[in-house]
C-alpha cells in the first residue's frame, strides 16, 4: 500500500484552562481548522506540569458541554470528575475517560484530593470527539476505562507498542464504545524503528507527539507538541528520531456542517441558542 501524504503539521498554542491546566492546543489551530481532522475537533495537551502539594483541588469549575464527547487520557497524576448525570470517577496513569455529553451534561474535572495533597506531575490529553447529528443528543453517558482493560499491540515485533483506546488495529479492538467509526492509538515509540501503520483507507488520520520527535515519510519533522494531518488514504509511516510518546487519532470524517460556541457543538446556529437556552434554564442538570 502507499504512504500517505503529508496534508499540514500543526503547531501548538499554549493556553490556560480553569486553574489547574497549562495546556498546548495543536487543534483547532492556525494549521487545521475546527473539524477539519473530523470527526476530532479540539486537543488540549496539558502539562507536563508539576504542582507542589496543596490544600484546595485545581482544575476546571462546573460547566457545561452539549453534542459531543470529551475524551481524557491520563499520562501522570491523577484526575477527578464528577457530572450531572450521576456519574464520577477517578483517573490515573493510563486510563481514559469517555464522557458522551450528548443531549448535555454540567461536571467539573478536577485534579484528584490525593494528588492535590501529595503534589507530582501531572500531564494529560483531553479531546474533543464530533457526534453524528443523529447522535448529538442522545443520553449523556460515561465510559471509564481503565488502563489494564486497554490492550497492546507491539510493533515491529520491537519495542514499540501501541495501546489500543478505540477502533481495532494489530487485531486488537479498544474498549471504548464510539458512535462513529474511529481508532485511537496511545504509541510508545522506541528511537530509531521506522513504523508503518496501516489505518483504513477514507480516515482522516493525524499523529500528535508528545514527546520527542517522528521524521515522516516525505522528511517533514514532527516535534513535541505538534500534529501531522495526513491524506485520506494509504499508511502512516515515519521514523523514530528518539523515543517518542505519539497519539494517533484516525476516523471516519462526519461530513456535516459545525456551529460551535464555547462548549457546545452543534450542527446549526438555532441549535446552539437552543442549547445556551437550556443550560441556563437548568436542563443539563445540576451538580449537587
Ligand atoms: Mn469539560
Amino acid at each position: 500500500m502507499t504512504t500517505r501524504s503529508v496534508k499540514v503539521i500543526a503547531k501548538a498554542n499554549p493556553a490556560q484552562v480553569g486553574d489547574g491546566f497549562f495546556i498546548r492546543r495543536p487543534m483547532p489551530s492556525a494549521g487545521i481548522d475546527l473539524g477539519e481532522l473530523s470527526p476530532f475537533l479540539l486537543l488540549d495537551h496539558a502539562g507536563p506540569t508539576v504542582f507542589k502539594p496543596a490544600r484546595t483541588r485545581r482544575g476546571v469549575d462546573v460547566h457545561p458541554h452539549r453534542g459531543f464527547e470529551t475524551v481524557t487520557i491520563v499520562y501522570q497524576g491523577e484526575l477527578e470528575h464528577r457530572d450531572s448525570s450521576g456519574s464520577a470517577g477517578k483517573i490515573s496513569v493510563g486510563d481514559v475517560q469517555w464522557m458522551t455529553a450528548g443531549s448535555g451534561v454540567v461536571h467539573e474535572e478536577k485534579h484528584s484530593q490525593a494528588f492535590t495533597e501529595q503534589g507530582g506531575t501531572l500531564e494529560m490529553i483531553q479531546l474533543w470527539v464530533n457526534l453524528p447529528a443523529k447522535y448529538k443528543m442522545t443520553a449523556p453517558k460515561y465510559q471509564e476505562i481503565l488502563a489494564d482493560q486497554i490492550p497492546s499491540v507491539e510493533l515491529n515485533g520491537g519495542q514499540s507498542t501501541a495501546r489500543v483506546i478505540a477502533g481495532t488495529f494489530g487485531g486488537k479492538t479498544g474498549p471504548a464504545v464510539t458512535l462513529s467509526p474511529m481508532i485511537m492509538l496511545d504509541i510508545r515509540g522506541k528511537a530509531g524503528e521506522i513504523l508503518t501503520l496501516p489505518i483504513e483507507n477514507g480516515f482522516n488520520a493525524g499523529v500528535y507527539v508528545l514527546s520527542g520527535a517522528i521524521r515522516l515519510a516525505d522528511g517533514q519533522i514532527v516535534e513535541e507538541a505538534e500534529i501531522a494531518q495526513f491524506g485520506l488514504s494509504g499508511n502512516i509511516k515515519f521514523e523514530l528520531l528518539e523515543n517518542t510518546k505519539i497519539l494517533l487519532l484516525a476516523g471516519e470524517p462526519i461530513n456535516e456542517p459545525i456551529a460551535s460556541y464555547g462548549p457546545f457543538v452543534m450542527n446549526t446556529a438555532a441549535e446552539i441558542q437552543q442549547a445556551i437556552a437550556d443550560f441556563h434554564s437548568g436542563k443539563m442538570g445540576v451538580l449537587a
